[in-house]
């Protein structure tokens, strides 16, 4: 074997086999060595731009090769043996037929053609005993297998070199192009797929990285004309099959679904198709890409989940429901049935979560989630579509949501009627009476619940949330544990509600409040010992606003600070200067739950007597049950810290709300007040006699001082001195009167019994 290079080595290499020296030779003088033929060549491009023109320029441009001279048909086929192991193969054989002693060049054209499928065969042969159609079916592919007469022809072999190498070349640049591309698409997480649009779902195409991603073969989505679809996600079908169509019609369409994975499992695809036209418009083409995008929507339902789901109880929070009600909205008025949204708040929950902790809390909600779940029927379910249908775990889910803390709403579709709604509170108050084990404790529990129903009370979201929550504060205020329905009077007093608050904001700065005093009587003496101070609001356009009606506004809105601040300093004001006067009596102020749980309420006292001068006995803080007992161990440190200043502390409103006895004991009390209500049934009710008595007892075993209020007449006052009652207030000596009034009363009192007792 002989190895000729052209002028610089790694031209195109090309293999000649031919027993012949002369021949081989000759192929060298016209192939390989470019020197030698530079004059001819130079003759030759004269001679061709003088008959073709400028185009002989490029003509006269020979690539270079580089010749591997065979003697025999085994040389050639071991030379490309060796050059497919040195990746340098050849680009063209040119092969002599008859080679003796050796095998012939079909048998190595053969043997070649297993070694490389690219290489260009040339048979060269004077004559030849196959006919190139036999040759052809023994050494394919035809298209690289060319038939040349011996003998050669210099300028003919040449063209023959040239046009194959040209071939070749490009041949192996559209190879190398080809496999860049697929391994770039193998490196992308794009897999690329194209189908004629006239075969429909059959693919033509599919990237290699298929078998990655999803582990399906390539090659089985060009066999199967149904393999994707069958892939798709049986939820999804129908959408994807609409893309096929409207992709005809759309420049490109966009798709999210989910492909079944040779695991079984199911991957969420991106997919955007896209027709290709050719010039006339005729689609020609279908292509796609999909784009695994699991992790995203993973990660989108973990962001949804988090921003539509309550945490502790895993039932829809405000924002969910708000979307739910709204849908449920939209079907009632299609459909023409009714709706109800029941606004549930669990009674006491704070002091639950007070005492047992907040984990026992948790536990408590989840119970009451769990309750209300099952309370709910099938019938009542709102149908919920689209993305939220996705978040929903389980049905009638939605029905339940919890607003947070321990507010929950019940929505209830397809209502025939709204006496329905009711029967479903009562349902739910019923399930939810059977105590729930909160760790070692048992806790019973109730719910208030407030009803509004479309289309009577509203006929969007925010209105019917509003009144089922309104109705629910009206249920509170009438005892808590029972269901209300929202009506009209109910938006009256709501609507006055936010009037007076407003109002009452700016009513401490213009004045038009004042403290009104009630004289407290000993019984005994009919002294004058005391006053109860009481807050007055006067509006300039409407007069005196009740305290019932505005002190709870107060409350709510966190305006009794400031005013309860002002009564205080004000009270004590008006017992130090009736002190000063020779009038020495104890000034009782009311303290509303907020001012007595606030950390600054001794350090504020302890400020208001020693500004004003008020000493510490004469002043009297009334408290009512509720306070007290809202979290008696508190209650206990406050009222010790009170006691240390030297102020009195009396139990206000006694019998109206819950005591616990023992408590009592241990309390630093002074004084209990009797309520209003149960001296006014005096003469009218032996269970209210009953009553008294045993409260002036109860009192006095305490070592308290006991006060009736409400005393209206004589009786009354017969009946409380009978039982030894301390003291009593009422309008039997005077209402309520502003500090002149009341100072003009005591004097004038004051002059009446003394005249009395001259008389007497
Ligand atoms: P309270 O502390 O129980 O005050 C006694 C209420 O009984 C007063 O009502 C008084 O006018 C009324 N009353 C007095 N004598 C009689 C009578 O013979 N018969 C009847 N039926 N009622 C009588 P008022 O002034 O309307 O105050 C109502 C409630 O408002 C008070 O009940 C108290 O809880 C609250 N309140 C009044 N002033 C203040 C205050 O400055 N701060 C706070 N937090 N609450 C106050
Ligand atoms: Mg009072
Ligand atoms: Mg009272």
């Amino acid at each position: 074997m002989i190895v000729r290079k052209g002028s610089s080595a790694g031209g195109i290499r090309i293999l000649v086999a031919d027993d012949e020296q002369d021949i081989l030779d000759e192929y060298a003088s016209i192939l390989a060595d470019p020197a030698e033929h530079t004059d001819q060549r130079a003759k030759l491009a004269d001679l061709e731009a003088e008959l073709f023109g400028d185009a002989a320029e490029n003509k006269s441009s020979l690539p270079e090769f580089s010749l591997c001279l065979c003697r025999q048909a085994n040389e050639a086929v071991e030379a490309v043996e060796a050059a497919m192991r040195d990746g340098q193969p050849f680009a063209i054989a040119f092969l002599d037929v008859r080679m003796p002693p050796g095998p012939d060049g079909v048998d190595a054209a053969k043997r070649i053609r297993g070694l490389d499928p690219d290489i260009n065969i040339v048979f060269v042969t004077g004559y030849s005993d196959l006919s190139p159609e036999q040759i052809e079916a023994r050494v394919p592919p035809a298209d690289k297998l060319l038939y040349c007469q011996k003998p050669i022809h210099a300028n003919e072999l040449r063209q023959i070199a040239c046009t194959l190498s040209a071939k070749w070349t490009a041949h192996r640049n559209l190879q190398t192009t080809r496999q860049r591309l697929e391994q770039v698409v193998t490196a992308t997480p794009v897999i690329i797929y194209s189908s004629e649009p006239a075969r429909d779902r059959s693919l033509s195409l599919v990237s290699e990285n298929v078998a990655q991603h999803f582990g399906w073969e390539a090659a089985s989505f060009l066999n199967d004309p149904n393999f994707w679809i069958d892939k798709v996600h049986r939820e999804d079908l129908n959408r994807v099959l609409e893309a096929l169509k409207q992709v005809h019609e759309l420049p490109e369409v966009s798709i999210e679904y989910r492909l079944r994975r040779s695991s079984g499992d199911y991957r969420w695809v991106s997919d955007r198709m896209k027709i290709l036209r050719d010039a006339s418009g005729r689609a020609t083409e279908l292509v796609g890409c999909w784009f695994d995008i699991t992790e995203r929507r993973e990660a989108e339902t973990r962001i949804r989940q988090l921003a539509y789901f309550d945490a502790v109880t895993g039932l829809p929070n405000r924002l969910l429901m708000e979307e739910l009600l709204q849908h449920g909205l939209a079907l009632a008025e299609r459909y023409r049935h009714g709706l109800a949204v029941l606004f549930l708040d669990v009674d006491n929950f704070k002091r639950i979560n007070d005492t047992l902790g907040h984990d026992a809390g948790d536990i408590l909600l989840r119970e009451v989630s769990r309750r209300l779940l099952c309370c709910i029927r099938k019938s009542d379910v709102l149908v919920a579509q689209g993305e939220v249908e996705n978040l929903l775990a389980e049905p009638g889910q939605e029905s339940v949501s919890r607003l947070g803390g321990d507010e929950f709403v019940i929505l209830l579709s397809k209502l025939n009627d709204s006496a329905d709604a009711g029967r479903v509170a009562a349902r739910i108050s019923e399930m939810l009476a059977t105590p729930i084990a909160c760790g070692d404790e048992e806790v019973s529990i109730t719910a208030t619940i407030g009803i509004s129903v479309y289309p009577e009370d509203g006929t969007d979201a925010a209105t019917l949330l509003k009144h089922a929550d309104m109705a629910m504060y009206h249920a509170k205020q009438q005892g808590r544990n029972c269901h209300r329905f929202f009506s009209d009077t109910m938006r009256v007093v709501a609507t006055r509600r936010f009037f007076l608050e407003q109002k009452l904001s700016k009513a401490l700065e213009s004045g038009e409040l004042m403290v009104f005093y009630q004289p407290r009587i000993d019984i005994r003496s009919l002294d004058v010992v005391g006053a109860e101070a009481l807050l007055r609001w006067r509006r300039p356009d409407e007069g005196f606003v009740l305290p019932q009606e505005f002190i709870p506004v107060a409350e709510e809105s966190g305006l009794i600070l400031a005013i309860g601040d002002w009564v205080l300093r004000e009270a004590c004001r008006q017992a130090a200067r009736w002190h000063a006067e020779g009038l020495p009596l104890v000034v009782s102020v009311n303290l509303s739950a907020v001012q007595f749980r606030h950390p600054l309420l001794a350090e504020r006292l302890a400020q208001a007597m020693a500004d004003t001068g008020a000493r510490p006995s004469s002043i009297e803080l009334e408290l009512t049950e509720s306070a007290l007992m809202e979290d008696t161990r508190l209650s206990a440190s406050l009222l010790s810290r009170i006691a240390q200043l030297g102020v009195r502390v009396a139990i206000d409103d006694f019998g109206t709300g819950y005591s616990s006895f023992s408590y009592l004991k241990r309390f630093a009390l002074h004084t209990l007040k009797i309520d209003t209500s149960f001296i006014n049934g005096l003469a009218t009710d032996s269970g209210d006699e009953a009553i008294v008595s045993a409260m002036i007892a109860l009192g006095h075993q305490l070592g308290l001082r006991v006060v009736a209020e409400g005393v209206e007449d004589a009786h009354h006052l017969d009946f409380l001195r009978a039982r030894r009652c301390n003291e009593a207030q009422g309008f039997l000596f005077s209402p309520p009167a502003d500090a002149a009034s009341f100072e003009r009363w005591v004097h004038k009192r004051k002059g009446a019994i003394r005249q009395r007792v001259t008389t007497g």
